[in-house]
This record gives C-alpha cells, sequence and structure tokens, in this order.
C-alpha cells in the first residue's frame, strides 16, 4: 500500500501531525523504533501556547486535572533568587501518560502504526517515497522526519557543524509536598536542575548539565548531585525530602542545541530533528506541536491542489526560520548563562531590579497560543 503521508518518529511532534493529517482525511503510517507507554528525559513543562491545539488532536486531555503552571522561581547557588508571575505560562503531564493519550488516539481514528522499526534508509523515487526499514520498505507521497535530535537519517551536509560542550539530561518523578503552580529552575555548577508539577500530585525532577562535571565525577549521578547539585541549598532540599518514584532516574547524553534544516529534498523535518531548544526555555515541545500543526495545515493545502510542492517546502520552511531561528539562538545564549554561577547572580540581580527585562525574555521564549 502506498500512503499519502509516511511520518518516521511517534514522538511528540510525529504524533500530533499523524492525528492533524488522518482528521483531514490522509492515508498515514508512523514508523517508531520504540513502543509505548515509555518515559522520555525531559521536565514536562509545556507552554500554554499548545494548550489548545494539544485538546483539538487529543480530546481525552480535557478530562484530565493538570497542574497549571503560573509562577517561575530561579535561584543561583549562593541563596539568590527572582520569582515572577508568568502572562502565559504552562502546564505539566508527563510524556509517559502524553505520548500515549497520543498514540491511543491516533491508532483509534486509523493511522498505522510500525512499532519496533527503525527506518534505516530514505529513497527519492520520482513521486514517491521509499523508506528501508529493518522490517520491510513502506512506500508514501509525502515523508517526513520527526525523528528527535539524534536523528540517524539526515541528509549529510544539511546540519550546522557541532561545537562546543554537550550536555547530559537527567530526570525522575518525585512526590513532595510543593506549590503545584510554580516552576523553579535552580542553578548549580555546570547546569541547572528544574522541578514542576505532572499528573496526580507527582512533580517532575529534571537536570541537564555539561557532560564534563559528570566525567569530573567518574560518571556516578549520587556523586555528582553531592558534589555540584547541593551546592544550591534549595537542590539539596528537595533531592532530601522527594520520596522519588523511580529507583533509577532516566537519562540522556550527547545533547546540544543546533539548527538543521527544516526542509530537504528527500523529507519535511519537525520537532527536534528540525532544530533543538534548549530547555532552560521549556518550550521544545511546543516548537514540536507547533511545527506539527503548520505543517499538517500546508501539506493539506498541497494535496488539495491549492500549492505546489515547491510552495510547501517554500511555506514551511519560511515558517520554520521566521518562528524558531532566533528562539533557538537565544536558548543557547541562555543555557550558557545558566550553567555558571556568576552569571545566573547577575542575571537574577539584573532580572530583581529590571522585572520588565524579565517579562520580554519570558515572552521571547513562550511564543503565541495557536
Ligand atoms: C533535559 C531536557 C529537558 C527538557 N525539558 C523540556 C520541557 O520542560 N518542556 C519542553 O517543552 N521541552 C523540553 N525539552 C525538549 C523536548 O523534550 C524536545 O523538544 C521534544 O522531546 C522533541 O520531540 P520530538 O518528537 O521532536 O523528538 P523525540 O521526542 O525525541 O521523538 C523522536 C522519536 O523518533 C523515534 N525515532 C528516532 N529515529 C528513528 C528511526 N530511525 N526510525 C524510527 N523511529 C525513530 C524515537 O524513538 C522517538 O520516539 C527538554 C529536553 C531535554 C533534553
Amino acid at each position: 500500500m502506498k500512503y499519502d503521508v509516511a511520518i518516521i518518529g511517534g514522538g511528540i511532534a510525529g504524533l500530533p501531525l499523524s492525528i492533524d493529517l488522518k482528521k483531514r482525511g490522509y492515508n498515514v503510517a508512523v514508523i517508531e523504533k520504540g513502543n509505548y507507554p515509555r518515559h522520555k528525559v525531559c521536565g514536562e513543562y509545556i507552554s500554554m501556547e499548545s494548550y489548545t491545539y494539544l485538546q483539538r488532536v487529543c480530546p481525552a486531555l480535557t478530562e484530565l486535572k493538570l497542574p497549571v503552571i503560573s509562577n517561575f522561581k530561579l535561584t543561583s547557588g549562593d541563596n539568590k533568587e527572582f520569582t515572577t508571575k508568568l502572562d502565559l505560562g504552562g502546564f505539566g503531564i508527563s510524556r509517559y501518560l502524553l505520548e500515549d493519550m497520543l498514540f491511543k488516539e491516533a491508532e483509534k481514528l486509523g493511522v498505522v502504526f510500525m512499532l519496533n522499526t527503525k527506518a534505516q534508509d530514505i529513497n527519492n523515487v520520482g513521486e514517491e517515497y521509499v523508506i528501508k526499514t529493518n522490517k520491510g520498505d513502506i512506500t508514501a507521497s509525502l515523508l517526513c522526519n520527526a525523528t528527535g535530535r539524534k536523528s540517524n537519517l539526515r541528509t549529510p551536509g544539511k546540519t550546522e557543524a557541532h561545537k562546543g560542550p554537550n550536555y547530559v539530561g537527567i530526570k525522575y518523578h518525585v512526590k513532595l509536598p510543593r506549590n503545584a503552580d510554580l516552576i523553579e529552575i535552580h542553578n548549580f555548577p555546570g547546569g541547572y536542575c528544574g522541578i514542576s508539577n505532572i499528573e496526580d500530585d507527582k512533580a517532575c525532577l529534571c537536570y541537564i548539565v555539561n557532560s564534563e562535571y559528570l566525567n569530573k565525577v567518574n560518571n556516578s549521578i549520587p556523586e555528582l548531585e553531592k558534589t555540584y547539585l547541593f551546592k544550591n541549598k534549595n537542590l539539596k532540599k528537595i533531592f532530601t525530602a522527594a520520596e522519588f518514584v523511580f529507583n533509577e532516574p532516566v537519562t540522556v547524553s550527547g545533547i546540544n542545541f543546533l539548527i538543521k534544516e527544516p526542509v530537504t529534498d528527500d523529507s519535511f523535518y519537525l520537532g527536534d530533528a528540525a532544530g533543538s531548544m534548549a530547555p532552560i526555555i521549556g518550550n521544545g515541545m511546543s516548537m514540536g506541536l507547533r511545527s506539527a500543526s503548520v505543517l499538517a495545515d500546508t501539506i493539506d493545502h498541497y494535496f488539495s491542489g491549492k500549492i505546489t510542492k515547491h510552495e510547501l517546502a517554500d511555506n514551511y520552511q519560511g515558517f520554520w526560520r521566521k518562528e524558531f531561528s532566533s528562539r533557538i539562538k537565544l536558548s543557547r545564549y541562555l543555557q550558557k548563562l545558566s550553567e555558571y554561577s556568576f552569571l545566573t547572580r547577575r542575571t537574577i540581580d539584573l532580572f530583581n531590579v529590571f522585572p520588565a527585562l524579565a517579562k520580554g525574555v519570558i515572552k521571547q521564549t513562550h511564543g503565541k497560543p495557536f
């Protein structure tokens, strides 16, 4: 069978795209190398900009009582802190629950899933794409790549060269009494740790650290936490008071923040496969969701004959660059800033003197509802 659209990667970008396209009447297949449900390293804070779209693609989400987050706190290791109200704010939900709900919705609508299936190669033959997987070939008229940050399927030469450090991400789910409407970011030498609530009165405790700091403690996570994270007394207090829901944290290595190309000869890229934002901005998921929403619209225009394939590529590329290039650059700058305690201190001082500046930066990171 030839599909209208094949999507490689069923994460927070690929799943909503599959639902959105299926609802518009297209035959869609998702090739996903893993399965559902599963945990992923993520702060699990979603900007309110995506709330309406997520509810549209997955109405079952409206039935959940999710924590709405409207306050922000930033601290440095030497007890300086800045707090503010978030204008747009966000909500909390675990990736485990969210992706599973999106998967079930997509399956219910008739999206075809090839799970535990890895896409290995892409061939563009005339007007169709043949995707080679470990379980056989699949053919489609259009191909979307939502394979995340570490795609094995990128056209050579289309990715910005990686310079600078790599980061490691570490996540726990915990239980502890805290304000459900507050997201906290606590700086420590080499990184920062966020905590915000998700479903069922749990909180997501997630940090990102320059991998050199992990190397310095022989790759021991408990040692890393004791040596660096606990320099911030807020983190020491949280780690000591928390009841840990998993025995071991979920971890990911090799994180970097590159801008790639949203369109190449063989695919339309969305989510982290097109470019990844540093988590300090807390907005990578919304970037994936927003690109899914715009790509579904643009693909619909193409299949209904309103635009040519060339225009489809131009329109999507133009949207992506306008919306996200500068946000990724800002996120990289803030990432660098938040790695160094003295810079975090200076930022907090500055924000306390000029709170409007903080509001401006946060506004830049959050986008507009769609
Ligand atoms: C430490 C950390 C904290 C973060 N915190 C937040 C936060 O609080 N809020 C926020 O909005 N964002 C956050 N982010 C960013 C967010 O997690 C990402 O932007 C988001 O996961 C991107 O989704 P995606 O669907 O593009 O990629 P992914 O979620 O990585 O999904 C890609 C999918 O593709 C599949 N895949 C890959 N290759 C293949 C292949 N060859 N064949 C088949 N399948 C394949 C994978 O199995 C995976 O399921 C954080 C990121 C990090 C690292």
